[in-house]
């Protein structure tokens, strides 16, 4: 008898237990693919959130919708952030009183930020929260956020020290990088939901999302850099052929005099984890990666369409499973 697809993906890829650390865009389009090859209880994604701010009150959590938007399907991939099919009447009402409209925020998008908020005030925890939002979107993979604690990124520019939202939206990343500061960072705590998905983890990915303002403020928070160590852990390089497929990170290391490579992201993230998965187009770098101490695994790795992600998930787990010695 013939296998089913489902039979087949069993049997390329055993893990039952995979966590994957994500930001925005990048992070959300591997996540997709690996929820496409694993049941949705081997997936954890673990989110980003010191890009958090509070807008007219609201809390928003634009990594963690981003991620959630994308597994339920109804993202906006044109935009890159909020809902397919939206419209911007609250934004056109609210700047007609005088509001403020740089963060383009729309109709179905700010039911998302109202209940999160409404959620937050009666007190229960981002986690919770999320745990919610993501079942009311009909979303199957675990998505948790990195904390329940308040920690924000600030970007220092040459112009001064900017929220990240400033930065990243108003000033459209405009304003030259010297380094970034992780307001809240002395007390902020990794969930313990965080902390028990990667001590039991059969594989960590780290997705491809920015490694300066998405993944260093997870794998800065205390104990999770130490538990991705100790466990079988690769990244995905957000860089392909020296550009950033989307948004600021080329032109961040570029301006902290890094060169936005393959090998800069391997620096990056060299003992930390065991291999990274590089483009084609990068395959000059395999030497220099490899002297590092990490595996290397090349692939396409630009993420058009579903099919593309779940093919980049497939080699992720293909190779994790190779250097978690299965
Ligand atoms: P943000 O929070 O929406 O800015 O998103 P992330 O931090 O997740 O991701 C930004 C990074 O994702 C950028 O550096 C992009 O180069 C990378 N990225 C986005 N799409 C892809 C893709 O299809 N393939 C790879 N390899 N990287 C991608
Ligand atoms: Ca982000």
């Amino acid at each position: 008898m013939a296998e089913t697809s489902q039979e087949r993906r069993t049997h390329r890829t055993p893990f039952t237990r995979v966590v994957a650390l994500a930001g925005g865009v990048g992070g959300a389009r591997l996540a997709q693919g690996l929820a496409q090859c694993l049941a949705d209880k081997a997936l954890t994604v673990v989110v980003n959130t010191a890009d958090d701010f509070e807008w007219l009150g609201l809390t928003i959590c634009p990594d963690l919708d981003t991620v959630l938007y994308t597994l339920a399907g109804v993202e906006n991939r044109k935009q890159g952030w909020g809902r397919a099919h939206d419209t911007v009447h609250a934004l056109a009402a609210l700047g007609q009183l005088g509001g403020p409209t740089w963060f383009r925020i729309g109709d179905r998008d700010l039911a998302t930020h109202l209940r999160r908020s409404e959620l937050l005030w009666k007190g229960h925890p981002l986690t919770e929260v999320t745990r919610v939002l993501a079942e009311a979107l009909g979303v199957g993979p675990r998505v948790l956020p990195m904390s329940d604690d308040e920690l924000r990124t600030r970007v220092v520019t040459a112009e001064g020290e900017l929220d990240f939202q400033d930065y990243f939206v108003k000033r459209a990343c405009e304003p030259r990088v010297v380094g970034f500061r992780f307001e809240g960072a002395e007390t902020a705590q990794a969930s313990q939901g965080v902390l028990e998905a990667l001590a039991e983890a059969e594989l960590v990915v780290v997705c491809p999302s920015n490694p300066y303002v998405s993944l260093d403020p997870i794998l800065g928070l205390p104990g999770v850099g130490e538990r991705v160590r100790n466990r079988p852990a690769l990244a995905v390089s957000p860089i392909i052929g020296g550009a950033a497929v989307k948004g600021p990170a080329a032109k961040m290391m570029r301006e902290l005099g890094r060169e936005p490579s393959a090998r800069e992201i391997a620096r990056h993230y060299a003992g930390t984890v065991r291999g990274l998965v590089i483009d084609t187009a990068d395959t000059g770098d395999t030497l220099e990666i490899e002297a590092l101490g990490l595996r290397v695994r090349a692939a396409p790795s630009l993420m058009r369409g579903p099919r593309g992600r779940a093919a980049l998930a497939q080699v992720v787990l293909d190779f994790g499973r190779e250097l978690a010695g299965g």
